[in-house]
């Protein structure tokens, strides 16, 4: 018996315990999902053995005729799905992915322009905690203290300021659509390449719940696992005349061979993410943010903007009298799962900040709709105005489990 349970049942119960985790709580962490069974099947095959240097019909070692094959059918899904003329399917995630960018296009000591870290931008933006911060001279711009939204004006005055070798757009926590066309003509103004990194929402692009980027900018990251509904992984998306320098810099400038298993399953969700089932699930993801924020709204949440137009909502609880991480660990012992967060005009630290964000692929994923969306909202209503009751929370975790118990998990049951 060579089976995972017989070889090793550390990890075996590791993962059945998982299994068991993710499907009786609610998952509300921005980035996740719940990927297919394909796409977990496709992830676990004996293309885990093969190495493949280089790109197809390129490679650096022989026997590439099933890889080649795998990540041309990558590579033409995601050209075909967001319109792009150039695809890389390589990268072994966002941050790798967005250093490629940097690398191809940038020198240390240059100037980038991106969204603050602390109003909803990546660490890979140009945190002073990232290389991108270290290496490059990146200036921030930030969002309208009274309105919650990115200011263009700002942004261009930023840009012809500083004339960036690249413009940034993109986020981890703004829960508003971006307007790429503006950020183009920002772009063409400074003399700048317009980067998007898309990681977030680019399922909400697959699914025609999102404008799409890939027409207005230079270069376009995403990571394959958020709304998306992949596995683990990123791409780079381009105009072709990019096309070289993209590939050159994540073969050979960042990375060695690529993981090929990850670029079957990415080959998978690119092709369920064309389908009009995906397309209704993008919308749904964007209504039930939409519930959601109406629910919490109602309840005297403060909401970065005032509400949401994509797939996550942003809280500032300072009104509530408690903070992100308490908020965070108190619903966690309540069976609902998201992260602490900074939010814009942050007076606390990072790693215990005013806010919390939340999302909804996941539950979306699950089947979740407006009664669930309402259910979760007086929960966490419940939980902000009784934090330290345990036998509250214990109480509210077995109802969360009763719900989640007739919503069958993908890829689980
Ligand atoms: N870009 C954005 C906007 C993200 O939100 C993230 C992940 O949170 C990344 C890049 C980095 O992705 P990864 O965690 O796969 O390196």
């Amino acid at each position: 018996d060579n089976t995972l349970k017989s070889i090793d049942s550390e990890v075996f119960n590791l993962v059945r315990s998982e299994e068991s985790y993710q499907r009786s709580t609610i998952r509300l962490i921005a980035s996740e999902n719940y990927t297919s069974r394909a796409v977990l099947e496709a992830c676990g095959t004996v293309f885990q053995n093969k190495y493949s240097e280089g790109y197809p019909g390129a490679r650096f070692y022989q026997g590439q005729i099933n890889c080649d094959a795998l990540e041309r059918l990558a590579i033409d899904r995601a050209k075909a799905l967001f319109g792009a003329e150039h695809a890389n399917v390589q990268p072994y995630s966002g941050s790798p992915a967005n250093l490629a960018v940097y690398l191809a296009f940038a020198k240390p000591g240059d100037t980038i322009l991106g969204l603050n870290l602390s109003h909803g931008g990546h660490l890979t933006h140009g945190s002073k905690a990232s290389v991108t911060g270290k290496w490059f001279n990146a200036v921030h711009y930030n969002l309208n203290p009274d309105t919650g939204l990115l200011d263009y004006d700002e942004i261009r005055r930023l840009a012809l300021e500083h004339r960036p070798k690249l413009l940034i757009a993109g986020h981890s926590a703004y829960p508003r659509q971006l307007d790429f066309a503006k950020f183009r003509e920002i772009a063409d103004e400074s003399g700048a390449i317009l980067f998007v990194d898309m990681a977030h929402f680019a399922g909400l692009v697959a699914g025609g719940a999102h404008a799409n980027p890939v027409p207005f900018a230079d270069v376009v990251t995403t990571t394959t696992h958020k709304t998306l509904r992949g596995p683990r992984g990123a791409m780079i998306l381009c105009k072709e005349v990019h096309a070289k320098a993209i590939d050159k810099a994540v073969f050979p400038g960042l990375q060695g061979g690529p993981h090929n298993s990850t670029t079957g399953g990415i080959a998978v969700a690119l092709k369920e993410a064309a389908t009009p089932a995906f397309k209704e699930y993008a919308h749904a993801v964007v209504a039930n943010a939409k519930t959601l924020a109406a629910e919490l709204s109602a309840k005297g949440f403060k909401l970065v903007s005032g509400g949401t137009d994509n797939h996550l909502i942003l809280i500032d609880l300072t009104n509530k009298g408690i903070t992100g991480k308490e908020m965070a660990i108190a619903l966690e012992a309540a069976g609902i799962v998201l992260n602490y967060n900074t939010v814009p005009g942050e007076t606390r630290p990072a790693f215990d900040p005013s806010g919390i964000r939340l999302g909804t692929p996941s539950v979306t994923s699950r089947g979740f709709g407006v009664g669930e969306m309402k259910r979760i909202a007086e929960w966490m209503d419940a939980v902000a105005s009784d934090a330290k009751n345990t036998d509250k929370l214990a109480s509210i975790a077995r109802d969360v489990a009763t719900l989640c118990s007739g919503f069958p998990v993908p890829g689980i049951d």
